[in-house]
């Protein structure tokens, strides 16, 4: 770290209730490690008087930080639910005023957390795939990967989120899952009960990047909500909105349905953070949103400022 730049301290708020505050500058100038689980969310906040811009790194995903007040530059931070557990760390590089070249790095501790197993089954077309299915498989991964590699430098959410449908859980995050018999892929979202043509809201501002309907997630749309957040809406009935249109917070951009490989009526929500697969309910819960959708009050999740 270099002198002029002045002290680096890191904040991360991980929850209402833990604060990982003022104090994280060690006495050997490093910064406090930040202690994530596998699937979770953490807002970063890190103080760098005379950085005028910076920039993170984990592993190969970039981590946006943003400017704001005496200093202090944001970020939030996806772990995947299948991340390796362990040390690891986000390396930052910037610039100071004077134009000198600046860098610190945020040291991680990924901590695993212990997901619950289900078993199911569901129609053999599914799972007995043709040459053809698994071209259009591959194919559509394609298209979601294109849509998760581009995201708009700058957020367009704001503070808070709101639900895209009444919490109701039917299948929950991570759930390593058993489909037919075999083990397959973990729960990458979460189950919301919805009857037939419910309508889904934008959980917060973005740009429709993916509308289609696709083999296994039926009518879907992904939204990019700016920084290399993204959430995705799955097994629709009904568009409400156009492929590269802008929404706000609690718009409805959808009806709910049973499209692509579902037993049954339900909306599948998703959230991508730098690359990371993460529970959806994490931001509303790490940045002050609302988890009952837009009719409901808000529990705001406010950091004390240091
Ligand atoms: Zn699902």
């Amino acid at each position: 770290m270099k002198r002029t730049a002045g002290f680096a301290v890191v904040f991360v708020w991980l929850s209402a209730s833990i604060v990982f505050g003022a104090q994280a500058l060690s006495k050997t100038g490093a910064l406090k490690t930040v202690e994530i689980l596998q699937g979770e969310v953490a807002e970063i906040n890190l103080s760098a008087p005379g950085v005028v811009a910076a920039e993170g790194r984990l592993g190969n995903e970039k981590v946006y930080f943003y400017p704001g007040d005496h200093g202090v530059f944001a970020a939030l931070l996806g772990v995947d639910l299948e991340a390796k557990p362990g040390a690891a760390k986000i390396l930052i590089s910037g610039t100071t005023r004077s134009g000198t070249p600046w860098a610190t790095q945020i040291p991680l501790k990924i901590k695993s957390k212990a997901f619950k197993s289900e078993s199911f089954s569901v129609a053999q077309e599914f799972d007995q795939l043709s040459p053809e299915v698994l071209e259009r498989i591959r194919r559509e991964r394609d298209q979601f990967a294109r849509a998760f590699a581009v995201s708009a430098p700058q957020r367009l959410w704001a503070r808070p989120f709101v639900g895209p449908l009444p919490k109701e859980i039917t299948s929950p995050f991570g759930y390593r899952r058993v489909i037919n018999g075999t083990p397959r892929a973990p729960h990458t979202g979460v189950d919301l009960k919805a009857a037939m043509e419910t309508p889904v809201l934008a959980v917060n501002h973005g740009r429709v990047v993916l509308l289609g309907d696709f083999f296994y997630s039926g009518k879907s749309v992904v939204l990019d909500h700016g920084g290399a957040l993204f959430t995705v809406y799955f097994h629709l009935s009904e568009f409400k909105a156009e492929e590269g249109s802008e929404v706000k917070t609690g718009d409805v951009i959808a009806l709910s349905g049973m499209t692509g490989r579902v037993t049954g009526p339900h909306l599948h929500w998703g959230a991508r953070m730098n690359g990371a697969r993460v529970d959806p309910f994490q931001l509303i819960e790490k940045l002050g949103g609302r988890a009952e959708g837009a009719a409901s009050s808000a529990t705001k999740n406010e950091k004390s400022e240091k």
